[in-house]
This record gives structure tokens, C-alpha cells and sequence, in this order.
């Protein structure tokens, strides 16, 4: 099939594949050079994943996280923007190939296919427990957490009602700990009152972690205040607790210390494993690269592959280490800043071979880390050059709120977030709750 790009047959053609955090900031270093970008996404938008459990939660709306691609570049004449799934690299030939057969010959590879969830092998808990990546996902939780409340409304069995009012989220990083601070505020402060056979503030929200604490990748007296502070909002935290076994009517639990238990729910999310995409076995079958344990592909100090220096892996699907000067090398996490500066440093590398400069090893900026925990609670841990600056609660909520309105895509999308966290404080309501399909979902046992 003939390529279905634009291009100018003096320049460079570069591929890039996924518009997350590391694609998009790729190709917008790219935008001025004198190569033909061909920005290829399975989806049309490129989506802000960290205010995603917001979409779960009813406090946003899809659009105001979501930027469409096309869009973004609607002004940049050399980079063509198409929708679809790349499924197969031919590293010889140089050609991507997409599922629907399209065919895209390259000279430079960029890839950013980002992550997906990972079940530890067992893949059959995600029909129970969905996981939080995609505004799929998102309204799959959002729809399961609000007709909980609404099947309990109808439920006169009261066995039966208190699997519908137990919600449990399974792991205690930022994204569980942010969906349990939320689901508590929306059972305790959204929907008393609007009920009137169950009250929703009896509702119990349980974060089940296997480790023992919660926020384990920060330090242990911030991740001691997060567990006030989700205590404070109600949510139950199981720490050193395993789970062993999903099913549609609830999991059960082995801790380190007891006898395993069951708990019966009948909305459980999955916040726990994150594994590459698949796309990381594709090119270490085309161009022999190593995966690491989580399928990352392991890539050279400049972010290329071993024998193939016009193929980059960056972001989520890179197992990158970070050169600092002066510093031995170090692993590079699996956060937005980290793609984004990936994404740069390979827009600059592919640069540099074209002029035929020597290439720049990569260097990541780690500014710190943070969390929400419902309302006017949060923890930050922030790495300045005067060193680490470290607090919690509400200045912590503060500029948790105005860091990620700052990070979003487009003017608009700021102002929709900022008005609608303004009126959710002052109304406690959350604006977003149109479910759609209200079917069961198809597990029920
Ligand atoms: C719920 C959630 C909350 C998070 N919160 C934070 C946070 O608070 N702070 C933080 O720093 N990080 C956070 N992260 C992590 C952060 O979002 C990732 O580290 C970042 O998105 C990685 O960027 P990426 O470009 O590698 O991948 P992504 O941003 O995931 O982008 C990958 C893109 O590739 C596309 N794609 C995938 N496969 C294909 C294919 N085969 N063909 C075509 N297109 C494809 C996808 O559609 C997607 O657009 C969060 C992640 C999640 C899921």
C-alpha cells in the first residue's frame, strides 16, 4: 500500500509513534526542522493521564484532559497526523506497519507507545478490576462506581447491598491513593441527600497495598501524612496486604500478619501493575533489543537501540538510565516529566546525526513528586537547587491544583479545569456524572 503521507523527497522522513508525553514533545522539537513528520496515535487526542482518575471520579469532563492531535499541529505544514495502530516494525526495510495495513517507509523512528496495565499474570482480574489508562477506562470506572450506588438504592437484601457500598481500589500509589481519596468525598460529601434507601456516607472505601505503605516511591514520613490523610477522609488503608484472587462479587486478601480474608465488593479498580506496551516485544523481534522484566526496551545511553541508531524508544517503553554529570547512571521512572524529556532528547539526537554532530546522552531533571488526597490534602517532596522542600496537606492540595492546571494542553482546557474545581469546592457537587450504558457489566457471577 502507498504511503499515505506528504512528503518532500529531499528530506528526512521521521515516524512518530503515540502522542502521550513523550511523542508530543518529540515531534513539537521536531516541528521547525527540515524533516517530514508522520505522528501516528491509535487515538486522536492526546490525553493528560495524571487528572485521569478525575474523569473516573465525575469531577471532569473527557474534553478538558484531552487535546485532539490534529489539532495540536493543525499549523505545522511537515508534520502529517494520522489515526491509527502500529503493529509490526521492519527494521530492515525501515517501514512501520500499521493493524489497518497502512504502510509508513522511514528514515528515523521515534517511539512513544507509553504503558498498560499489568495483572502480575493474571489477565482474567481485568474483567473485575478495571484498570485507569485510557478515557475508556476511565468512563468504565466512573460508570461502575456510580451504578454501584444506584443498584444499592434497589437492593432491599442487606448482605447483597453491602457488596455494592464496598468500593476497593488495589494499590497505594498516586493514582490509588488520589481514586480512594476521591471515591470517599464522593460518598461522604457528593451524594448524601440524594439518596433514599441507603445512606452513601455509609459507603466503606478500602485501598488495599501489598507493600507496607502507601506512596512507596516517596519518603516514609509523606507517605505517613497521606495515610492520615485518607484516614481522615474515611478510606480504610490495608497495607502489607496481598491479594490473591478476583472475582466478580469481591477479592480476597492475604496480609502479612492474619489469616487471608474475603471482602465482598462489587467495584473494585486496579491501580497496582503497570507493564510496557506491547509494541516493546515488536521491536525486540525486529531489531533484537533487550526487554527488562517489565517489557521496557532497554536503550543506549542516547536513547537509540543497540545497531539501530535511527530507531529511539522513549518514555514509559524506554528502559532509559539517566547520565547526570558527576552521578552514576541511574534508572529513569516512569513519570510524565521523564517522557517529556526523553522525547526532547531524541528530537535533538535525530538532529544531531542529520547534521552530523555527535549524539547527547540523556540527562533526566527530576523536580519531585506529588499527590492529591481529596480535597485541601496532598503531599509534596520537590528537588530544588537549594535542595528538597517537602510539606503536606493544604498548601500541598494548592499547588498540587495549580501545578497540573499548568501542565495542560491549550488555554481553554485550564480555564474549564480551574472553573470547575472552583465550583466543585464551593458546592461539593461533581458535575460529570451522565452514565450511558447502564447495563450490568457482562461479569456478573
Ligand atoms: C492514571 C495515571 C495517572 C498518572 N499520574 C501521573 C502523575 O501524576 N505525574 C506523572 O508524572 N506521571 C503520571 N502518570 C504517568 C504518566 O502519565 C506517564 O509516565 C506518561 O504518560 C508516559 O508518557 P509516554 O509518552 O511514554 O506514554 P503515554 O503518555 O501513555 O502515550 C502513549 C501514546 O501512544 C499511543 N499508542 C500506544 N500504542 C500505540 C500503537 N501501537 N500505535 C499507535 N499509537 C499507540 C497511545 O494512544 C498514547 O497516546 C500517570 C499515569 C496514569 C495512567
Amino acid at each position: 500500500m502507498p504511503s499515505p503521507t506528504a512528503t518532500n523527497p529531499a528530506r528526512p522522513r521521521v515516524v512518530v509513534i503515540g502522542c502521550g508525553f513523550g511523542g508530543l514533545e518529540a515531534t513539537k522539537a521536531l516541528c521547525n526542522a527540515p524533516v517530514d513528520i508522520t505522528l501516528v496515535d491509535r487515538t486522536n487526542h492526546h490525553l493528560f493521564q495524571p487528572l485521569l482518575y478525575q474523569v473516573a471520579t465525575a469531577g471532569l469532563a473527557a474534553p478538558a484532559i484531552a487535546a485532539p492531535v490534529r489539532h495540536l499541529f493543525r499549523k505545522q505544514p511537515n508534520v502529517t497526523t494520522l489515526l491509527g495502530e502500529a503493529n509490526r516494525i521492519d527494521a530492515a526495510a525501515r517501514i512501520v506497519h500499521l493493524t489497518d495495513g497502512t504502510a509508513l517507509p522511514y528514515d528515523h523512528l521515534i517511539v512513544a507507545a507509553g504503558a498498560t496495565h499489568s495483572y502480575f499474570g493474571r489477565d482474567e482480574w481485568a474483567r473485575f478490576a478495571p484498570g485507569l489508562k485510557t478515557l475508556d477506562d476511565a468512563f468504565e470506572i466512573r460508570r461502575k462506581v456510580l451504578l454501584a450506588f444506584e443498584t444499592a438504592e434497589k437492593e432491599l437484601d442487606p448482605a447483597r447491598r453491602a457488596g455494592w457500598m464496598n468500593f476497593v481500589v488495589i494499590g497505594g500509589g498516586p493514582t490509588g491513593v488520589e481514586m480512594a481519596g476521591t471515591m470517599a468525598e464522593i460518598a461522604r460529601q457528593t451524594l448524601p441527600g440524594e439518596f433514599r434507601r441507603i445512606d452513601p456516607a455509609s459507603a466503606k472505601v478500602l485501598l488495599v497495598e501489598g507493600s507496607p505503605r502507601v506512596l512507596q516511591a516517596m519518603p516514609e514520613d509523606l507517605s505517613r501524612r497521606a495515610t492520615e490523610q485518607l484516614l481522615k477522609l474515611g478510606v480504610e488503608v490495608r497495607t502489607a496486604s496481598r491479594v490473591t484472587a478476583i472475582d466478580a462479587r469481591g477479592l480476597e486478601v492475604r496480609p502479612a500478619e492474619g489469616e487471608p480474608y474475603r471482602i465482598e465488593s462489587r467495584c473494585i479498580i486496579w491501580a497496582a501493575g503497570v507493564a510496557a506496551s506491547p509494541l516493546g516485544r515488536e521491536i525486540a523481534a525486529a531489531t533484537g533489543a533487550t526487554l527488562d522484566r517489565a517489557g521496557r526496551v532497554v536503550v543506549e545511553p542516547d536513547l537509540s537501540l543497540p545497531g539501530h541508531p535511527e530507531i529511539s524508544v522513549v518514555g514509559d517503553l524506554a528502559a532509559a538510565m539517566s547520565h547526570l554529570a558527576g552521578h552514576e547512571p541511574r534508572p529513569v521512572p516512569g513519570v510524565s516529566p521523564a517522557a517529556k524529556q526523553m522525547g526532547r532528547t531524541a528530537a535533538g539526537n535525530l538532529l544531531a546525526r542529520l547534521e552530523g554532530r555527535p549524539t547527547k546522552p540523556f540527562r533526566y531533571r527530576d523536580y519531585g513528586s506529588l499527590a492529591t488526597i481529596g480535597r485541601n490534602a496532598g503531599v509534596v517532596d520537590l528537588t530544588t537547587p537549594f535542595g528538597r522542600v517537602k510539606f503536606s496537606g493544604y498548601p500541598a492540595w494548592l499547588f498540587w491544583l495549580f501545578a497540573h492546571v499548568y501542565f495542560l494542553i491549550g488555554f481553554r482546557n485550564r480555564m474549564v479545569v480551574l472553573f470547575d474545581w472552583a465550583s466543585a469546592y464551593w458546592s461539593r457537587q461533581r458535575y460529570a456524572r451522565v452514565v450511558t450504558d447502564i447495563e450490568p457489566a457482562p461479569v456478573d457471577g
